[in-house]
């Protein structure tokens, strides 16, 4: 028995070979997973922190792979980015999410405002700004109610990126800095960008209770009215973490306390 369990366990270096094959299986099914219809949106809700009132989702992909069943955007969205397919799966995913949110609007839902998650590949196409410009006007959706969300990392580019952004800012378009206070936090990206808001990025947010994490946030929220940024907490699991924030007067809030991402399907019952 000894032996054959001496033989299931791997070294470090055939663990890593074994990651690098899944890797290159994943990558080469992603390519096919479009096509195939394997890939889907979950939409999380965002609510105002004071009224509750629902003021939108952020669209999260998912992709259900026909063997290994569901495989987490932590695990393929970096593939897709290495490879390129990023541009084609983003493309969709800036499609879908509109047509969603087009279906809220006529449903009633006029205020009702989409998150996007963009990577840095889609960001630095030239003609990017025009190709959302195009959606938005096919579907005749009113800009200001598509919230792209960018994070830090992305900006490093500026020559390449700022254009982009300014475009889409004069459009109309919502710009959100995501996962704030993780990457290269510099002040200069929010006064040298079109930010409209400000994502606290959930680590902290599930460290509220201790007092460091407790004074980020503070400072963020501070910051934030100064430049007169919206700022919308992520992750909030607990009352007490609800609590904290609304003391410390942040506008909006996303998190499992409220709900987890749902299906499609679910949001015009989640709207009732
Ligand atoms: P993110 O943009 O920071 O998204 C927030 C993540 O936190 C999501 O994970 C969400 O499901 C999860 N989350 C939401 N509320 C809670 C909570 O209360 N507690 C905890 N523990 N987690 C919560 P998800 O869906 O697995 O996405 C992971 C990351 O994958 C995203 O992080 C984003 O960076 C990336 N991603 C997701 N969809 C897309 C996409 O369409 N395009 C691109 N480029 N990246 C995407
Ligand atoms: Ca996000
Ligand atoms: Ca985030
Ligand atoms: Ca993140």
């Amino acid at each position: 028995l000894n032996k054959k369990h001496e033989k299931i366990a791997l070294s470090p270096l055939q663990s890593t070979r074994m990651e690098e094959m899944e890797r290159i299986v994943l990558t080469k099914d992603l390519y096919y997973a479009i096509e195939r219809n394997e890939l889907y949106l979950e939409y999380q809700p965002q609510h105002h922190i004071d009224t509750n009132k629902v003021i939108g989702f952020e669209a999260l992909i998912r992709w259900k792979h026909p063997i290994l069943g569901e495989i987490p955007p932590a695990k393929f969205v970096p593939l897709a980015e290495k490879t390129g397919l990023i541009i084609r799966i983003g493309n969709w995913v800036l499609k879908t999410a509109c047509e969603e949110l087009k279906r809220l609007h006529t449903a009633g839902y006029t205020w009702l405002r989409m998150g996007v998650n963009l990577s840095a590949s889609q960001l630095k196409q030239p003609d990017f700004a025009a190709q959302i410009k195009n959606i938005l006007s096919d579907l005749e959706i009113w800009p200001s109610k598509v919230d792209i969300e960018i994070t830090e990392s992305m900006m490093i580019e500026v020559e390449r990126v700022l254009p982009v952004l300014q475009e889409l800012h004069e459009y109309g378009v919502s710009i959100s800095l995501d996962d704030f206070g993780t990457g290269y936090s510099s002040l200069g990206y929010l006064t040298k960008f079109p930010i409209n808001q400000i994502k606290i990025d959930q680590s902290f947010i599930q460290r509220i209770g201790h007092l460091e994490d407790e004074m980020v946030i503070k400072t963020i929220i501070a910051m934030a009215q100064i430049l007169h940024l919206n700022v919308i907490a992520e992750g909030v699991e607990t009352e007490e973490q609800l609590t904290f924030l609304q003391q410390e007067q942040c506008n909006e809030v996303q998190g499992y306390l409220y709900s987890k991402p749902i299906p499609a399907a679910q949001l015009l019952n989640y709207m009732d």
